[in-house]
């Protein structure tokens, strides 16, 4: 019963409901789930379900038996981490661990410094799948959303539909991460943070970030790499609030 599978759409007791070609696959292949097991399902709404399984040649499906309590499993704080793409695999860990951590969505962004990593769509593709199954592994119950990649300027465009927005600059005045997150984030209840890529932000983007309402901080005297400030940075803001 501890295995839980995301399915698309918001459903009620009783839907019968079908399962992707990848889930289906390790449902039969590698849990060797018969008809009339039961697995967890959670719908798009993040409500869970005890479900019955049937599987038949063509497909696997379950009907969802009764809702179960949702627990307090996501984070009371969303937030968002936007990740300047890096190289290689990178964007990979950010995305597995982000997720783990209990990210509610992560953005990937294009900067001036990100020139000619790979941000294809199948790129991001590969994301969603990665954040998928790392909420599943983790036992949340949403998968954090993974939208197409924006340019730092379309980033800029969506900062006020955040409570908060704060960019991890080198250049920042060094100061305690603790007093910007214990006074910077009482009240919130969305907190956006934009982390740059190998290269760093360019002074422009960082002064238009912050014309934008962002606020620049420190992570201290060290140079984090890329994927280890985003980990970092989510980290402090939940352990902030209690949520690790
Ligand atoms: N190339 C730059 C460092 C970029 S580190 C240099 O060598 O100076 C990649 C990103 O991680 C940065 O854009 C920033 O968002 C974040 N970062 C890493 N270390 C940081 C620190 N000590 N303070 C604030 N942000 C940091």
């Amino acid at each position: 019963m501890r295995d839980r599978f995301f399915v698309e759409g918001v459903h009620a007791a009783g839907d019968r409901v079908a399962f992707a070609a990848d889930d289906a696959r390790k449902l039969v292949t590698v849990l060797r789930k018969r008809t009339g097991d039961r697995v967890q399902v959670v719908d798009s709404g993040g409500v869970a379900y005890a479900a019955t399984l049937d599987v038949d040649a063509r497909e696997v499906s379950a009907t969802l038996d009764e809702q179960l309590s949702g627990g307090e499993v996501e984070a009371s704080l969303a937030v968002t981490i936007a990740q300047a793409v890096p190289k290689g695999q990178k964007m990979d860990l950010v995305v597995e661990k982000a997720t783990e951590l209990g990210a509610f969505a992560i953005v990937p962004v294009r900067s001036a410094r990100v020139i000619g990593h790979d941000t294809s769509p199948a790129k991001v593709e590969r994301w969603r799948r990665i954040a998928r199954s790392a909420a599943q592994q983790s036992g949340r119950m949403r998968v954090p959303e993974i939208p197409d990649v924006l340019d730092w300027d379309a980033l800029l465009a969506t900062f006020s539909r955040y409570d908060r927005v704060f960019v991890p600059w080198e250049l920042a005045e060094p100061a305690p991460l603790r007093a910007a997150f214990e006074s910077g984030l009482a009240g919130a209840r969305s907190v956006l943070v934009a982390i740059g890529p190998e290269g760093g932000f360019s002074a422009g983007e960082i002064e238009r970030a912050r014309a934008a309402g962002a606020v620049t901080v420190s992570l201290g005297h060290r140079i984090l790499r890329t994927e280890t400030a985003a980990l970092v940075v989510l980290s402090a803001i939940l352990y902030a609030r209690g949520e690790l």
